[in-house]
């Protein structure tokens, strides 16, 4: 198992704990180097950093941003990086800014299909009005009936294709990417194995030119285990990252007890062979102190995945 939890979230995005609630349950749960990854906003890494010092965790800084690649959205997580570093900060506050009209616009959707007045119902659900986001207006409809849970809620409206979908234009991926490098952090693409499902979805091709693109704006990492990719994924992806000489992360993607599909804690192994993203500077000196990222300074069980098996 990995103790490593490189993407989760807080009540500070679209997460139903706090900051710190978040670091003392992954502290519970055996995590021993944790990365908050809120959606597009890093206003809860101090408190999860002051909280992890208590437990003796290693934290790293990080973040989500939502970026928009032709006709789909991905997202980047950006691992180690400096929330001081100002085009990242007003890249971000950029990207948030269209929040609120984005949740107008659902709300009128989500009238005209017949479910009238959930814009107040949603900001109640957003702990961070600035955050306000799909997540918020599932809770308030499963809490008005309209679904038994919040994954109902996606299947039935608001998923891409479905009638509370409000198409949105966020970060584009070369300024995402730059803004996490400039700020000396790791980008990685998260959960590429959900770009691959549901309704217009990226086919094999697809992915290809978008890791292609990623790579060359200086993308180094993919998430390879994730919470939301099933075993079968985690081979698939780790193919993808050799093939594409990325490095491969582990994460989460926690959002609250009982709304994701794992909860924070130790994760599956990578499958063997793959190269873990804490090979490379920042995230290498901050987990183990070393100021060279080279792989010769990693200690051998960490510098490759060792595979055990239902991990
Ligand atoms: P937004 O950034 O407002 O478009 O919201 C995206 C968030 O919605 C994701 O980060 C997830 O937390 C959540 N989400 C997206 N698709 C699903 C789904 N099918 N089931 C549950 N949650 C989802
Ligand atoms: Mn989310
Ligand atoms: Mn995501
Ligand atoms: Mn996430």
């Amino acid at each position: 198992m990995l103790d490593y939890d490189l993407h989760c979230h807080s009540s500070i995005s679209d997460g139903t704990l706090t900051p710190a609630e978040v670091v003392n349950r992954a502290a519970e749960r055996g995590v021993k180097v944790l990365a908050l990854t809120d959606h597009d906003d890093m206003d809860g890494l101090n408190e999860a950093r002051a909280t992890a010092a208590q437990h003796g965790m290693t934290f790293i800084n990080g973040v989500e941003i939502s970026v928009s690649w032709h006709t789909h959205t991905v997202h980047i997580v950006g691992l180690g990086i400096d929330p001081a570093y100002p085009p990242l900060a007003e890249g971000l506050r950029s990207v948030r800014s269209g929040r609120g009209s984005r949740a107008e616009k659902m709300a009128d959707a989500l009238a005209k299909a017949g479910i009238g007045g959930v814009l107040q119902g949603a900001y109640r659900y957003a702990g961070n009005p600035n955050m306000i986001g799909r997540a918020h207006f599932a809770r308030y409809l499963v809490e008005a009936g309209h679904c038994k849970d919040v994954h109902s809620v996606f299947n039935r409206y608001l998923a891409k294709g479905k009638p509370g979908y409000v198409p949105h234009q966020w970060a584009a991926l070369a300024d995402a990417v730059g803004w996490i490098r400039g700020s000396g952090g790791v980008a990685v693409l998260a959960h590429p194995g959900r770009y691959m499902t549901g309704h217009k979805s990226m086919g094999k091709q697809t992915i290809r030119e978008m890791l292609t693109e990623f790579f060359e704006c200086g993308g180094q990492a993919i998430e390879v285990v994730s919470g939301s990719h099933t075993p079968e994924q985690y081979a698939e992806f780790a193919r993808y990252a050799a093939e594409f000489n990325l490095l491969c992360s582990c994460g989460s993607d926690f959002h609250g007890p009982g709304e994701s599909y794992r909860d924070l804690g130790r994760l599956p192994d990578f499958p063997l062979g793959c190269r873990p993203v804490w090979e490379v500077n920042p995230l290498n000196e901050l987990i183990f102190g070393n100021m060279s990222s080279s792989p010769a300074d990693i200690p051998p069980d960490l510098a490759v995945g060792h595979a055990k098996e239902g991990g």
